[in-house]
């Protein structure tokens, strides 16, 4: 593969006087009607250009986004934004799919194969910042694209309508796809896609993430789970009739006190984590009802349902000893991330194509002052750089990206839209989304991700590797049974 790589770029630089003259030539119906000759030649400059020329539209789309800062199932206007700008395209859109009203897929083409990328838009409790260097809520306890989701919809969207310009000037056979896709921060809105069969004719998946590096190596995720335990217990007078009470935050603090004890007992790269959610209303009434939110994670899913079915066991121990009941809702479950290092090599090499980009001096004077605020600081150069491909990369994180992942070959990259060294889901991601090196980076992404696609319609022997890789890597006895159950999606979650 990487062979493969590599001859088709010496081709590219030695075609270096006829890419300059392509713009011009591929999007002129004359010319391509010469015959199969311009095919071969590589689109990808002229597909990066047009996005480029499009800078201003996707800037505001991402602007509108990120104001609106929507979180999980309650992105009506921000998934609204996304599927005018495709339908205006004159992509066939379809939304609310999979019963969750903020869900769509939009689809341009037809027959094989069929491309899809992704696009989320959810933002994150709590998180509001203005697009300012230093700590500013612009509206305290408010959500914000801690995230960079905003960013993550747009590019996608801008990838999909090049890609369909493409389709459209080129005469190819295909579809292109975007999924509009809900709720990734803890809603799972991916799992209910696949569940639903969406992606069932799906060739492969290109997908990004932003981030504070350009690095197309592919990251395995944890598996997830997540649900909401909920006690209940007797109200009663905490100071007049305690004995004739029974405290549901009582159980709570059993339960996380014997999760906490697991932790010595369950395999190191475990990863378990709660809030309360609900702890009483008052402390002179004995609490009748309280909650605990509780994610568990492992990169394995058969070990990871086995530690899910101890932390259950607990929650029975807990009101049992307690005196309490409890029961749970699922509400997360996702796959861990299959790379695929066919897919993941050939996007690296259209990112290396792409380039990074060299801050503005505004850009760089933002980026000193915030940087101050971060533990972790890196050169500001690095985002004018793509980091080095090292392989499949294990990240303890997750995503509903996996669920797909296990179902079509699917890549994901990430590029530097954040200050080098901000950690996602801080404000200091928010604040270098809403201005303009969030855009900076979110373009490297449309143009990387487009280049890709065409790739793949070009050379559909790289889908059959994918394929081939994702059998070899998944086994022979796979069957894809999403960690949800059959739960319908919890668009209430965030309520
Ligand atoms: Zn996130
Ligand atoms: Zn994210």
């Amino acid at each position: 593969m990487s062979q493969l790589i590599k001859s088709q770029s010496q081709g590219r630089s030695c075609q270096g006087s006829a890419l300059l003259l392509l713009p011009a030539l591929l999007f002129a119906a004359p010319v391509l009607a010469q015959g199969s000759r311009i095919r071969d030649l590589d689109p990808r400059a002229a597909i990066i250009q047009a996005i480029e020329a499009q800078r201003g539209r996707w800037s505001s789309c991402a602007a509108d986004i990120w104001s609106l800062a929507e979180v999980g199932y309650q992105e009506q206007r921000s998934t609204a934004r996304l599927q005018n700008e495709l339908k205006q395209a004159g992509f066939d859109v379809r939304e609310g799919v999979a019963f969750m009203p903020t869900s769509f897929v939009a689809s341009y083409g037809s027959g094989r194969p069929v491309i899809a990328l992704i696009a989320e838009f959810d933002a994150l409790p709590g998180l509001s910042q203005a697009a300012v260097p230093v700590r500013q809520p612009l509206l305290e306890g408010a959500p914000g694209h801690a995230c960079g989701h905003h960013l993550f919809g747009t590019a996608s969207a801008a990838a999909a309508v090049a890609v369909k310009d493409w389709l459209v000037s080129s005469r190819s056979a295909g579809t292109v796809r975007l999924y509009g896709t809900p709720a990734e921060e803890g809603g799972g809105g991916k799992v209910y896609m696949v569940r639903a069969g969406l992606f069932a004719d799906v060739d492969a998946v290109l997908s990004w993430h932003p981030g504070s590096e350009n690095d197309a190596s592919p990251e395995s995720t944890l598996a997830n789970l997540g649900a909401k335990f909920r006690f209940h217990g007797i109200a009663a007078h905490a100071a007049a009739a305690p004995d004739q009470g029974r405290s549901a935050l009582d159980g709570v603090e059993a339960m996380t006190h014997m999760v906490d004890m697991m932790r010595e007992h369950v395999p190191s790269q475990t990863r378990i984590h709660f809030i309360i959610t609900h702890g009483g209303s008052a402390p002179n009434v004995v609490p009748d009802f309280a909650e605990l939110y509780l994610y568990a994670r492992h990169p394995q899913i058969p070990k990871l349902r086995e530690i899910w079915d101890r932390i259950v066991k607990a929650s029975e121990g807990a009101a049992l000893g307690t005196g309490t009941t409890v029961d749970h809702e699922m509400i997360e479950g996702v796959y861990s991330k299959l790379p695929n290092e066919t897919l993941s090599k050939l996007v690296d090499a259209n990112l290396r194509k792409v380039g990074g980009y060299s801050m503005t001096k505004d850009e760089v004077a933002f980026a000193e002052t915030l940087r101050k605020s971060l533990a972790n600081q890196r050169p500001l150069e690095s985002t004018a750089a793509v980091t080095e491909y090292r392989g499949a990369i294990p990240v303890p994180a997750s995503t509903d990206v996996g669920d797909i992942s296990w179902n079509v070959p699917t890549a994901e990259f990430g590029t530097a839209t954040w200050v080098p060294g901000t950690p996602p889901h801080s404000w200091q991601a928010v604040a270098a989304g809403g201005m303009s090196l969030g855009v900076q980076g979110m373009m490297v992404a449309a143009k990387t991700l487009a280049a890709s696609a065409v790739a793949l319609f070009q050379d559909p022997s790289t889908i059959e590797k994918a394929k081939a890789e994702l059998d070899q890597r998944r086994g022979p006895d796979f069957v894809y049974r999403p960690l949800l159950g059959d739960r319908k999606p919890p668009l209430d979650y965030r309520k």
